[in-house]
């Protein structure tokens, strides 16, 4: 086959692409690839593969391309390409829960890229995800707030948006859901003003932008007890996901509505989800999801008091994948399910037990408020994040926020000027 017609199989790859005839399109790549000799076109036929394989859940394939695409960057000796190609690798790593990996390979992206390239902006970004599964929030603040200077300098409105959503993950973990809501309403509504004026390709981001946003939104709406608006967000996005074959989307909906379910006493119904989407999870080895999916099937089956053994294995296994991605608070929150259990059962120095152990992570991760010791995260709270990247009940540093406006203050803990300043991603929403 000549190089032209190659070429040619890549842009027709493309068109059913962009007709979200996903499967035919990496058929087509894949092909066109076994008989490509120009290593830039085998290097951007890469990326077309990896970008397709991370929309249909394929991570471990999006992990292969990405690392065919290192190698080819270090043939052709080009900085640019080995900035794009570490992005890809950290990003699919970060998606694998791989996360010291993903945080290792962003930092090779900052390394290779131009200061202020885009690409830094996504680097930091990754980190931040990342770090938000090893649960390191001063970190992970640090890098949006690196993220978020930088992407003034950048037309991408879609930067800022992933700021603020990421921001709201922050908030999740810390079951501040109110602030968690906050901050993915604000992404959402500049995602909806970005569609109005977007070409195709970033129609297309929008859209799976806005989809994966009402999901977020769903999650926070439910954790305050609102599950009518709750339900309404997940179901559009499901059915959006559900028209375009996005399965990652889809799966991560199943959990939201056996979550919804659960809340409303429908454990039965609220199993069937969670397994179905377990069995999607584990096919995408999204381990952080496939995680919370278990733990919400053992509330369910708690919940029905029938299956009290295959509940135990479940968390055993929960337990086990929160430990090997490094999350302490999915560690915390298997160990506070098995308090419950023993608890139930009568077993109270197992119950004490499993409290200390999850107290334990709360201050490994260094989530014991400074002021009062107590752990943050553990129950819904308010909490704040001062400019330094520490954070506290909202409450224990009440005085402090009150005199702010007037002069600045230091942090109770490591004494620094906390200043209000309004580019900092922790007070944007304030
Ligand atoms: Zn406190
Ligand atoms: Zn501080």
């Amino acid at each position: 086959m000549g190089q032209r017609m190659i070429r040619h199989q890549v842009e027709e790859g493309l068109s059913l692409y962009d007709e979200k005839n996903y499967d035919a399109a990496i058929k087509k790549w894949t092909i066109a690839l076994q008989k490509m000799k120009n290593n830039r076109l085998r290097f951007t036929t890469l990326g077309h593969l990896a970008a397709a394989s991370r929309d249909r859940g394929r991570n471990k394939d999006y992990l292969v391309y990405a690392v065919q695409q290192i190698d080819i960057a270090h043939e052709l000796d080009e900085n640019n390409l080995r900035a794009q190609a570490y992005l890809t690798l950290s990003r699919a790593n970060e998606m694998l829960a791989d996360y010291f990996k993903a945080v290792s390979y962003s930092r090779s992206t900052l390394q290779y890229s131009p200061p202020g390239d885009s690409k830094q902006v996504y680097a930091y970004l990754v980190m931040a995800d990342s770090y938000i599964g090893l649960c390191n929030f001063s970190k992970v603040v640090e890098c949006l707030d690196k993220a978020l200077n930088m992407s003034h300098e950048h037309t991408d409105r879609m930067m800022e948006t992933q700021i603020l959503s990421t921001m709201g993950k922050v908030f999740l973990a810390l079951k501040d859901f109110p602030k968690a809501l906050l901050f993915q309403r604000r992404a959402l509504e500049m995602v909806l003003s970005n569609s109005a004026f977007a070409t195709e390709h970033s129609e297309n981001e929008n859209s799976k932008f806005v989809r994966i946003t009402k999901l977020k939104i769903a999650t926070p709406l439910r954790l305050m007890g609102d599950l009518v608006s709750a339900t309404k967000c997940v179901e559009e996005s499901m059915q959006a996901a559900s028209s375009l074959g996005d399965r990652p989307v889809q799966a991560k909906c199943l959990v939201c509505i056996g979550d919804i379910q659960r809340s409303q006493n429908n454990n039965e119904v609220a199993c069937k989800k969670y397994e179905a989407a377990i069995q999607m999870l584990q096919d995408m080895n999204d381990r952080y999801s496939y995680t919370l999916a278990m733990i919400g099937l053992v509330k369910a089956l708690l919940a029905l008091n029938t299956q009290q053994n295959t509940a135990n294995d479940i968390l055993a296994t929960a337990l086990s994948t929160a430990t090997s991605m490094g999350n302490k608070l999915l560690q915390a929150r298997c160990h506070l399910l098995n308090e419950r259990i023993h608890k139930s059962e009568n077993r109270l120095d197992d119950a004490r037990n499993a409290l200390a152990t999850a107290q334990r992570l709360y201050q490994e991760a260094d989530l014991l408020c400074f002021v009062c010791q107590q752990p943050m995260g553990m129950q819904p709270d308010h909490i704040q994040i001062l400019t330094c990247t520490h954070m506290f009940h909202e409450r224990c540093i009440a005085d402090l926020l009150q005199k702010w406006t007037r002069q600045a203050q230091s942090c109770p803990k490591c004494n620094q000027k906390v200043l209000f300043s309004r580019s900092h991603i922790s007070l944007a929403c304030s």
